[in-house]
């Protein structure tokens, strides 16, 4: 769960690489950074926090040059550390290297193990920097050539950006489970996690950096390579279920397109008498609205999120903990008086959020709750950068639905059915639903728990 940028020839680049980054804060709020190149020097800043915290104008400021990584982080592997943080430098036997990854490999342990055997050291927990030691391993001067190799080493989900001190990088894995997006501003060229990015640069949305891709940004334009095996790609459903932003453009859909055809479809399997739809704020809105219009049930936002808080939000005591005040939005209680109400949510993880949704919503005089949900029961974690519990945390892994609606306390539970994924998305690219459905399509060594089965990917 991170978010990447790189910014390609712009007398403000770090400027832009700023604002990216803030348009994909959703993607992590655990820390940010920007490293900037002039073609001489490179210039960094890292920090814990969110991005309008940590970077003042001064900051911004000193990160000059023409060409710029961004990274926000939530971290999937790796403490919640500032070694951890992104982007990556090296120094290495052909200059300085900078890169940015959002995804998780699934072989980075087993391959640091053998790198570390023979004498390598490292700087921080990332999978990540397993890329740029295997980078630095090959003694080919052509840098593609070195990223190619290293990136046939490693397997998992990777969208990457590189930067030199003359050359921006973009590659993404063969299965394309990351996005990955390249924009255009005039001479100015911009690869980000998502194209809300461009739409708030005022940028131009060129097209996906493809699965297996290598694409070169230099002086001589474009080059795109594809050195890798071809695999059937897999993008992320999850991503359009719960992690872009609705506004983005992704694996050939808008994200809240597929989110509000998700909630019709749920309303036709599971359709219930109500008197209002309420989304879980933010994460069910486009679905309940999607629901609300199937079945001509009038919705209202009567749960309310307070918008600031953020994953540096300070937890209360022990003694006050219970009121969970971090993830709790709030009900307006006069909208649930005596009614039929459906509260819409994209997913349930632990069941903690809905369990306490419907403890308020019943406080607030409903008559009945509905519950649906705009996914499967998530049944599986996901190792390919995704942050879920461990499947014994997961509720869907152990509990029955009707389990789930007792534990919720629930009058009624439904979620989407798994093949009514395939008819919300576009049916020109493959996904990954390997969290719904353990058909993961990459093998991983030493997980444990983890079964990988045959993937029936769709
Ligand atoms: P839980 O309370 O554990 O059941 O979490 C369910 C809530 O978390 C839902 O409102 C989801 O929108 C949200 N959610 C789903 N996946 C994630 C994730 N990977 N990280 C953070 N929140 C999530």
């Amino acid at each position: 769960m991170c978010g990447i940028i790189g910014v390609y020839n712009h007398p403000e680049a770090s400027n832009l690489a700023y604002l990216g980054l803030y348009a994909m804060q959703h993607r992590g709020q655990e820390s940010a950074g920007i490293i900037s190149t002039d073609g001489n020097n490179f210039f960094s800043h890292k920090s814990m926090g969110l991005v309008a915290d940590i970077f003042p104008l001064e900051k911004i400021e000193s990160l000059r040059g023409s060409m710029a990584l961004g990274h926000v982080r939530y971290s999937t592997t790796g403490a919640s550390l500032l070694n951890n943080s992104q982007p990556f430098m090296i120094n290495y036997a052909h200059g300085t290297l900078v890169i940015a990854h959002n995804g998780n490999l699934v072989n980075g342990e087993e391959i640091k193990r053998d790198l570390v055997i023979k004498g390598s050291i490292f700087q921080s927990s990332m999978d990540t920097e397993v890329i740029m030691h295997l980078i630095a391993g090959y003694q080919e001067p052509d840098l593609v050539e070195s990223i190619a190799a290293a990136l046939k080493r490693v397997s998992g989900a990777y969208s990457l950006v590189f930067m030199n001190q003359d050359r921006l990088i973009a590659a993404r894995d063969p299965r394309g489970i990351r996005p990955l997006v390249l924009g255009k501003m005039g001479d100015t060229y911009i690869v980000a996690s998502e194209s809300c990015v461009f739409d708030l640069l005022e940028a131009e949305f060129v097209r996906e950096i493809e699965p297996g891709e290598i694409l070169v940004i230099s002086g001589d334009g474009l080059q795109s390579y594809h050195p890798f095996p071809v695999h059937k790609p897999a993008n992320c459903i999850f991503e359009h279920i719960y992690f872009a932003r609705p506004d983005s453009v992704l694996f050939g859909d808008t994200v809240y397109d597929v989110r509000k055809k998700l909630g019709r479809l749920l309303a036709r399997e599971h359709p219930i008498e109500a008197d209002m739809v309420v989304p879980v704020p933010d994460s069910g809105i486009p679905a309940a609205i999607g629901y609300a219009q199937e079945l001509n049930i009038p919705w209202e936002l009567a749960l309310i999120r307070n918008h600031y808080v953020g994953r540096t939000f300070i937890e209360p005591s022990q003694s006050i903990r219970h009121f969970g005040v971090k993830i709790k939005p709030n009900a307006i209680r006069s909208m649930f008086a005596g009614k039929r109400v459906v509260v819409v949510d994209d997913s349930i993880v632990r069941g903690t959020t809905a369990r306490k949704i419907i403890k308020m919503i019943r406080a607030a005089g409903a008559k009945e709750i509905h519950v649906r949900i705009s996914s499967p029961p998530t049944d599986f974690p996901c190792y390919y950068g995704i942050d879920t519990p461990t499947r014994t945390e997961l509720i869907a892994s152990s509990h029955s639905i009707d389990d789930i609606r007792r534990y919720i306390t629930a009058d009624t539970l439904g979620y989407i059915d798994s093949k009514a994924l395939t008819e919300a998305v576009n049916c020109q690219h493959s996904f990954c639903d390997a969290c719904f459905t353990g058909n993961y399509p990459i093998t991983f060594p030493g997980i444990e728990g983890a079964q990988p089965r045959q993937p029936t990917l769709f």
